[in-house]
């Protein structure tokens, strides 16, 4: 990728960047790490060209298969919220989209596996990582709502995309004091990002407050 690409110019460029940052703390993201993440990483190069010109402002815009790239408040909040005792060092993602997130995430912990269902998303988000050089991501094609055993278990998860209840296997794959960060609720409408912490094999949690997310759907979709 040429550097100017990812530089940006105009509704892109640094300056841009750096008002969405200052408009995240006004609204109460306080954690300097997860700040700079988001800073550094160009969300103009997860989004369709045509879009690039509204990457930076705090919103969610569409990124096809009736998906959406979250609003940067919310991927601030989810980060922020595993992050709030210490640095994850293994962290799964459920829902991969357009890879920005996952992206995020990599800026701040050593590993991150992230799991997509749509196969063209999980190819696009996988090449986006290469370009950008970030090697500390591994993704996979599959229903999410098994997590990811394999690598299990997992400091952290977030998960992306809304269920009406908390698929087990997610809470089952997270490491002794590991933080789940999940959005609930009926398929349409409002959830309540919840957040988990396993402490001595049982589960506290924590209402975070109302999001809108796209469903979590089973199985997987190759087109
Ligand atoms: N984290 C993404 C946001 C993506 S929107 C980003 O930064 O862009 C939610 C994503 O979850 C969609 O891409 C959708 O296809 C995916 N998804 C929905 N149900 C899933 C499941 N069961 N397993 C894996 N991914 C799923």
């Amino acid at each position: 990728m040429k550097p100017r690409q990812q530089e940006g110019i105009g509704m892109t460029s640094q300056r841009t960047r750096d008002r969405l940052i200052a408009r995240l703390q006004t609204r109460g993201i306080h954690n300097t790490r997860v700040l700079e993440a988001l800073r550094v990483i160009p969300r103009h190069l997860f989004v369709d060209e045509a879009l690039a010109s509204r990457a930076y402002e705090d919103i969610a815009l569409p990124i096809g298969h009736k998906q959406t790239i979250s609003q940067p408040y919310v991927v601030a909040c989810m980060t922020e919220a595993i992050m709030q005792e210490n640095i994850p060092s293994k962290v799964l993602e459920i829902g991969t989209g357009s890879g920005y997130q996952a992206a995020v995430l990599a800026a701040l912990v050593d590993q991150v596996y992230t799991v997509e269902r749509i196969e063209p998303l999980y190819l696009q988000a996988r090449r986006r990582a290469m370009r950008l050089g970030l090697h500390n991501i591994r993704f996979k094609l599959s229903d999410g709502c098994w997590g990811w055993e394999g690598y299990a278990p997992f400091d952290a998860v977030v998960v992306t995309a809304a269920p009406s209840e908390i698929p087990s296997a997610l809470t089952d794959q997270l490491a002794e004091n590991g933080r789940l960060v999940i959005p609930v609720g009926q398929t349409s409408g409002i959830q309540k990002l919840m957040l988990l912490r396993k402490s001595r094999g049982s589960i506290e949690q924590e209402n975070l407050g109302d999001v809108s997310f796209v469903p979590l759907v089973q199985g997987k979709v190759y087109t």
